[in-house]
């Protein structure tokens, strides 16, 4: 790549998010846009944990009008790629690198993104990379949250083994293990590590499995509360609910953990499932934080940083939390959209996108109570 090569639109990352919205952008005609991805295309699928499956399930229902839950632009079902309901995050990857390969996108892989420098007067931004520097006038954050996990909740969590760290469960060694964080990722782990027949004690701060809430992004889902009833039926579980975890010390015997009143000791590393940084991080001071999560307009555009919009899990409007592929896929059109609206570029190709249910402009409906 040249020096000060210009683009109209850079997209950071080509996870799901990434690859998403260059389709939607590719539909609209758009040329002069790139992907940069510092590893390969899907690399946080790849890097999941080998035992590791989507919870969400795929179906291959779009010839009804309900497309698949985990795909990322009309007319595709990862179920009928891989004949599985719940993929492995390496079946998922391929299904990302077919997406890419249909839309005859460019993604420049190997290219890590180092800093965004946003221009005077929303004239763009210089994108630097490790060879120079690019300038867009429009820049699309898809860099994701699983390259960036919270190593540090506590004191002590450096001597605990993140979720994101394990290649495979199969390689830890020992018989008992205690998992701090009982959401998705602690209770996948719980899972994994009791299949292999150790003993396992999960320690949550509110006890997530108790949690009733309709919502997915906030409660378990039926997958993983399916799998839990598994593990608890073979007596190697131990759920262990409103504990804040304080800090961990070595001790003799293992690992410490201690909470304000109690204290565990684990014979093997504690293993750290409380959740993720989160890419937007590494660009905060190009955002609103004062909500306590990144401020965007109703086009997903930074409220301070015009010209900057954010696609993915960190999407975050109020109580409307977009953390699933079948939430956040929603987003991509009204991004691009915006976008292409200031570009003079002619949208009815997005109405595609409306038809599939991916177009959701309207966020008052976004709410899961069910009927009966
Ligand atoms: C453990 C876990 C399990 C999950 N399970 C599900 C599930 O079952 N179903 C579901 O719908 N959602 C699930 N999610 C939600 C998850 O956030 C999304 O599925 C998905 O990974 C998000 O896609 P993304 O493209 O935003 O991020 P990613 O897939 O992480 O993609 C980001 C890409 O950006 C690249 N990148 C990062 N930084 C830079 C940089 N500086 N420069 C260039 N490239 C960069 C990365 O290499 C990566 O390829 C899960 C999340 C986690 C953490």
């Amino acid at each position: 790549m040249e020096k000060l090569e210009e683009f109209d639109v850079i997209v950071v990352g080509a996870g799901a998010a990434g690859i998403g919205v260059g389709a939607v952008l590719t539909d609209l005609g758009l040329e002069n846009f790139a992907i940069l991805e510092r590893h390969q295309i899907g690399e946080s699928f790849r890097r999941w944990p080998q035992e590791m499956h989507f919870i969400t399930p795929s179906f291959p229902s779009h010839g009804f009008g309900n497309l698949d839950l985990n795909a990322i632009v009309p007319k595709t079902s990862p179920a009928i790629a891989f004949r599985r309901e719940h993929l492995t995050g390496e079946q998922y990857a391929q299904y990302l690198e077919k997406v890419a390969d249909y839309f005859g996108f460019l993604v420049y892989t190997g290219v890590e993104v180092q800093k965004i420098e946003p221009l005077p007067q929303s004239k763009g931004f210089l994108v630097h990379v490790p060879d120079g520097i690019l300038k867009s006038q429009f820049l699309i954050w898809a860099a994701g949250e699983f390259q960036y996990p919270n190593l540090t909740p506590f004191p002590g969590a450096d001597l605990c083994l993140h979720n994101s760290q394990v290649q495979s469960w199969t390689h830890l060694s020992g018989d008992e293990f205690t998992i701090i964080g009982g959401y998705e990722s602690g209770m996948d782990a719980a899972y994994n590590l009791v299949a292999l027949n150790k003993q396992v004690k999960v320690l949550d701060r509110t006890g997530s499995w108790a949690n009733p809430h309709v919502d997915p992004s906030i409660s378990l889902s039926p997958y993983t509360l399916e799998r839990a009833e598994f593990c608890y039926s073979t007596g190697r579980l131990d759920l262990i609910g409103d504990v804040a975890v304080e800090e961990v010390k070595t001790v003799s015997g293992g690992y410490a953990i201690y909470s304000e009143y109690n204290k565990w000791v684990s014979p093997t590393q504690p293993i750290l499932c409380t959740g993720f940084e989160g890419s937007l991080k590494q660009i905060a001071h190009l955002f609103d934080w004062s909500e306590g999560y990144a401020g965007l307009t109703e086009e997903d555009e930074s409220s301070i940083t015009p010209g900057l919009f954010v696609v993915g899990p960190s999407v975050r409007h109020s109580n409307v939390i977009f953390c699933f592929i079948y939430k956040f896929r929603q987003r991509f059109a009204v991004v691009a959209n915006a976008i292409a609206q200031r570009l003079g570029i002619d949208t009815t190709p997005l109405e595609i996108y409306r038809q599939e249910g991916m177009f959701l402009e309207d966020l008052s409906c976004c709410d899961n109570d069910c009927v009966c």
